[in-house]
């Protein structure tokens, strides 16, 4: 979701979720006629109704994917395929109508074909995309609603990570829970955000920038981030492990996750998808076996995370600032997004 507080916006830049280009994308979804095509509109406020069942219900899933400009001008977007798929299975998951992968991709390059224009070609700079989904029946009854809209919108927005600045610090408390077995967790939908915005207060009392979420049954296994994915790396150079949560049900599969998995092996790094205890993650960073640790996901790409923080006691992770794992893999994953590396998984989409 939102670029962690630590990576300060470059001045006067265009921050993040605030510039929107000038047109949204969208379609709506009926039982009786399906999806209707997408159609190209201005940017603007929607007429609701006051009984709408996505505002009563939460029947509101979304996805954030972004175009890059790239040095011979021309425009990529990272991966849209998967965010079509993981929109369809967050849609599934609320009882909602699945918007096909072709659609999702369709509406992505119409959108881009009015509003392509305003992907900045500034260094560091690229254009989020943002598709939601809701239920738009005036029904109050608890059902799963017959009637859906569609919208894509976009804004330009940059570079979230500033090597002079210091990692961020994480929050891992006791009170609250983002997600738990045969919930929501691993869908992309409103109500898990809007849940877990107290513990980013939490966080913020006791100094900390962001969540770091553990699981719901022991408060025991680390989880993710209010808005991104975790990776811990044990060794040094010729000898280095990346470890990550794996996918329980309880987090959501991040595509930036997915994407230094592929990364970190192609650079030659081990990597592990296992369960990590708080308790190991604090003995492990105490006795120097871990030597970096990073936050990923759209927004902020890759961010290191410099301090964890829990009701009994704060620990550094590694030398507290970016490690030349993680700096070497944002090096990697944003010249591949920016088009100076070869593609060569497939995963931009020209325009
Ligand atoms: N976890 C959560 C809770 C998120 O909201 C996000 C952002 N979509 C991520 C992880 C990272 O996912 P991605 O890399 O696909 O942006």
């Amino acid at each position: 979701m939102s670029a962690p507080t630590a990576v300060r916006p470059v001045a006067a830049g265009p921050g993040f979720g605030r510039a929107f280009t000038a047109h949204t994308v969208s379609m709506t979804w009926t039982r009786e006629t399906g999806w209707t095509p997408p159609v190209t509109e201005p940017y603007g406020p929607l007429l609701i109704d006051p009984a709408m069942v996505g505002l009563h219900y939460g029947q509101v899933v979304f996805e954030g994917l972004k175009a890059y400009r790239r040095p011979d001008g021309t425009v990529a977007v990272f991966r849209p395929g998967d965010n079509a798929r993981r929109f369809a299975a967050s849609a599934r998951r609320l009882a909602m109508p699945e918007l096909p992968v072709e659609r999702f991709l369709a509406a992505v390059d119409q959108y881009l074909r009015a509003d392509g224009d305003a992907v900045p070609a500034e260094p560091g700079q690229s254009l989020y995309l943002r598709p939601i989904m809701f239920a738009t029946d005036a029904d109050l009854a608890l059902k799963p609603a017959e009637n859906y809209r569609f919208i894509l919108l976009g804004f330009a927005t940059e570079t979230f990570f500033d090597p002079s600045l210091p990692a961020v610090s994480v929050w891992a408390g006791d009170r609250y829970v983002r997600a738990a077995p045969g919930g929501t967790g691993e869908a992309k939908c409103a109500g898990n955000y809007a849940g877990a915005l107290i513990a980013q207060v939490e966080a913020a009392e006791h100094g900390c920038q962001q969540v770091l979420w553990l699981d719901s049954k022991e408060r025991r296994w680390v989880e993710e981030m209010g808005g991104m994915n975790v990776f811990f790396g044990y060794g040094g150079s010729g000898d280095f492990t990346l470890v990550t949560p794996p996918l329980t049900g309880t987090l959501l599969p991040g595509l930036t996750r997915a994407s230094v998995l592929t990364l970190a092996a192609d650079l030659g790094y081990r990597v592990e998808e296992r369960p990590l205890s708080i308790e190991d993650l604090r003995a492990d960073c105490e006795s120097g076996a871990i030597t970096e640790g990073f936050a990923c996901g759209t927004a902020a790409v890759i961010v290191p995370i410099g301090t964890v923080k829990r009701p009994g006691g704060s620990w550094v992770v590694g030398t507290g600032s970016s490690g030349p794992v993680t700096t070497a893999l944002r090096e990697r994953l944003t010249a591949v997004q920016y088009g100076r590396h070869p593609d060569v998984h497939g995963w931009m989409r020209p325009v």
